[in-house]
């Protein structure tokens, strides 16, 4: 059991005063599940440490980055020796070839990669270059994908747009947004029909390569081998957003586990250890449209920093057959363990995987898109959640996020975890509608 939250009270107190909200991302507030945020001050291992001293096994490996585990002595050897020879330098490094080369080397059809600085700026960049390649404005989104806060892409997005109810975004203008097309997800109908509506002026399809950011959705049999076919058949680009799945769900990401080519990729979180960093590739021939080479200009001060870089590669290296094994076991076994204790408990449930990314929804139906996602029982989350915080294990603070295992887990943390299943489960039977 926790023993107690003032400190991460007083702190989320003064946050509010000087931070919007108190925190520097919307879901870290906690307003979906109510309660105190935790100020964490330590992570290690599958552990995470709050400012009043309660330990937490975490689910949330800070959205999908640390699949390590916290503080891998590899990852911190190599951002400490990086930043002892300098922080920041604003020309080219060795690192970032070699970061690269190791994305090249691991998702075959990426021939060329820039490094950028978050996955929102990887997206928004190869929106960008989709457009400038192909020479044509629109792009089409799927409801309940989430992109980074680009501005024409927070249209029907998940993760914290979805976990707050929003639409869209004040503050996105109409300009902005008129060139979204937003679809359901897994309906390649209604692909095929917006091709048919606006003639030679998609750029581009961008597609979470398996959805991650409304709950775990996987593509359906054949969806990204049919995104793939109609955007060429029109003249347009597939971009496959993998800044969730990529390097977690296998080596090579989601294309590891498909194989179907996207000719633009987005890359963040594993491939930058924990520290900011990011990518987008892809085909050289659109790739070869960047500035300075051609002359679709994209930029960055800190781009390719050096202990980013170290890190990223760090992670990388050490992501062994047996890192996706571990971490490819730990999913199924967090999923047997929500079945069972819901189960056991009455509550109607489904466990949905997309690679080693597991949601549980409070649905007795199989979820395939947002519309799906938003039908379930949302109301028992913040019971279950609750439970979970109350027992040691720090889940995501959202019905609409994947649960993110890590490779440091092991016996002790699913001993952990399976009886705070148990009082969740019966939270989530025991909670009422509002
Ligand atoms: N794309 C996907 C699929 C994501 O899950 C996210 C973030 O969760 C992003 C893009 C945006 O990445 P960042 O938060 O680094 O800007």
């Amino acid at each position: 059991m926790t023993t107690g939250v003032d400190q991460s009270k007083a702190w989320f107190e003064r946050a509010k005063a000087a931070v919007p909200g108190g925190v520097n991302s919307p879901v870290r507030a906690f307003n979906s599940v109510g309660g105190t945020p935790r100020f964490m001050v330590r992570g290690e291992g599958p552990y995470l440490w709050d400012a009043d001293g309660n330990r937490y096994v975490d689910l949330v490996s800070s959205w999908g980055p640390m699949i390590l585990g916290h503080a891998h002595p590899d990852v911190v050897a190599a951002a400490r020796e990086a930043a002892v020879d300098g922080l920041s330098f604003g020309t080219p490094t060795r690192g970032e070839v070699e970061l690269a080369e190791e994305i090249i080397g691991r998702v075959e059809p990426v021939e060329q990669v820039r490094l950028v600085n978050s996955g929102t700026e990887a997206t928004m960049s190869a929106i960008r270059l989709a457009r400038g390649f192909t020479g044509r404005a629109k792009i089409i989104k799927f409801a309940g994908c989430y992109h980074g806060h680009v501005d024409a892409l927070l249209a029907e997005a998940g993760s914290g747009v979805a976990t707050l109810g929003l639409p869209t975004s004040p503050g996105v203008t109409g300009a902005q947004a008129a060139d979204t097309i937003v679809l359901p997800y897994n309906d390649l109908d209604a692909v095929r029909k917006s091709f048919v509506d606006n003639p030679e002026s998609i750029a581009a399809i961008i597609t979470e390569a398996a959805a991650g950011n409304m709950g775990a959705v996987a593509p359906a049999e054949g969806f990204n081998a049919g995104l793939k076919e109609i955007a060429h058949e029109h003249g347009a680009l597939l971009i496959m957003d993998e800044v969730m799945t990529g390097f977690r769900v296998s080596k090579a990401g989601w294309f590891g586990l498909e194989g179907v080519a996207g000719d633009l990729y987005t890359f963040g979180k594993v491939m930058s250890g924990g520290l900011p960093a990011a990518a987008f590739g892809g085909r050289a021939d659109v790739m070869a449209k960047l500035a300075p080479g051609g002359p679709v200009y994209q930029a960055g001060t800190l781009s390719g920093n050096p202990v980013a870089v170290a890190a990223g590669l760090a992670t990388l290296r050490a992501a062994d057959d047996a890192v996706y094994a571990a971490l490819d076991a730990n999913a199924k076994r967090l999923g047997d363990l929500f079945d069972r204790s819901l189960t056991e408990a009455g509550v109607a449930h489904t466990v949905q995987y997309a690679g080693n990314l597991v949601s549980v929804f409070f649905s007795e139906n199989p979820v395939t898109n947002y519309p799906g996602a938003q039908a379930s029982e949302t109301w028992r989350f913040p019971a279950f959640f609750h439970a979970l915080l109350d027992n040691g294990v720090y889940g995501p603070p959202s019905a609409y996020e994947a649960w993110f295992v890590n490779a440091a887990m092991g016996d002790a943390e699913f001993e952990i975890i399976s009886s705070a299943l148990r009082v969740a489960a019966r939270a989530a039977a025991e909670a009422v509608q509002a």
